[in-house]
């Protein structure tokens, strides 16, 4: 035996019944995070997370050298993944059926981090009823050069138009450099219904206000705008979940905030694992909000906004 195998086998630890191996690997260098950091990071958050990750179909962000190395999206079940990754057969639209994968346990959450994930990336629906979406996400992304105050304009500026159309709203810090506009939805409409309410919101705003926003994906036709990503609103699409890390330098957090909280803000990755943990005595602020349905009021209140 080596000495590196050595070293890695002594740092073997359980974390929440779960084995996690070598958890003494650096996986933030900058942040000094190891893996057994973020494995702990998971167990330690894992009820919360759950109310908003649990039996949905997941996407996970891998990065087995660390987020200094490649990272890779998994998006489909394989062998030999630890007990609490469960999986879901899902027909795809052109009628092919793949495994996904899901967790419904802090052991499912741990176990990912087991593999190595860092990230999990969720779908806007649950296994129970995977054609009809339980929430509606506005991914705000600014161009490079602009403010995180412009970004928080633009988040209320989309939380007005919703309120308009009867949704509540919450925003989240995605860790990274924008925020997501998440919309808790009653499960009264399929996906169709949901693609078209956040497309025709997002060209609603790029029409009205084109200095500003943009409603395609396209990076020329960012230039210092931002873009109102609606597509995490299709069937299949992913968002980062709540309370989950980023693979990225500074070991930020994606965050649910109150819309208070989100005004006095300075930048949208300052959340650590340490800062969200002191937290978790307060309610999520995604619980706090009533689901709404968009139901022929939503729409008719949209398509009213369009012609204003
Ligand atoms: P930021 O605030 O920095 O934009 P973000 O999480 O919103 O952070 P985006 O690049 O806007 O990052 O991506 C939005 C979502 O789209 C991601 O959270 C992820 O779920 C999904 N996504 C983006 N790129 C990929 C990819 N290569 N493979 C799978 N899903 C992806
Ligand atoms: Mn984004
Ligand atoms: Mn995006």
């Amino acid at each position: 035996v080596s000495a590196k195998a050595e070293a890695e086998i002594d740092s073997d630890a359980t974390i929440g019944g779960v084995k996690v191996s070598s958890s003494d690997r650096v996986v933030f260098p900058d942040a000094g995070l190891t893996k057994g950091d973020v494995a702990r990071y998971y167990e330690v958050v894992a009820d919360r997370m759950l109310t908003h990750v649990a039996d949905r179909p997941l996407s996970l962000l891998r990065c087995p050298d660390g987020i200094s190395g490649d990272c890779f999206f998994q998006k489909h079940a394989g062998k030999g993944f630890p007990d609490g990754i469960r999986s879901i057969p899902i027909e795809e639209k052109d009628g092919g059926t793949e495994d996904y994968m899901y967790v419904s346990t802090p052991g499912g959450l741990i176990g990912a981090a087991q593999m190595s994930t860092i990230e999990f990336h969720i779908w806007g629906a649950a296994r129970d009823r995977l054609d009809r979406p339980d929430r509606m996400v506005f991914d705000l992304d600014p161009d490079e050069g602009l403010d995180f105050a412009d970004v928080k304009r633009a988040a209320g500026e989309v939380r007005a138009a919703l309120d308009a159309c009867g949704l509540a709203s919450v925003p989240m810090v995605t860790g990274g450099k924008g925020v997501h506009v998440i919309v808790p939805l009653r499960r009264i409409s399929e996906w169709d219904s949901v693609t078209y309410f956040s497309r025709v919101l997002a060209t609603i705003f790029a029409t009205r206000d084109p200095a500003r926003y943009t409603a395609t994906m396209s990076k020329a036709k960012r230039k210092g705008r931002i873009f109102i990503d609606w597509l995490r609103n299709e069937r299949g699409a992913t968002a980062v979940a709540p309370y989950s890390l980023r693979a990225r330098g500074g070991a930020a957090v994606a965050l649910p905030l109150t819309w208070d909280e989100l005004g006095d803000l300075e930048r949208p990755d300052t959340f650590h694992p340490a800062d969200v943990e002191a937290r978790l005595d307060r309610p999520c602020p995604l619980d706090q909000v009533e689901p709404r349905g968009i139901g022929k009021g939503a729409v008719r209140a949209l398509e009213d906004l369009s012609k204003s």
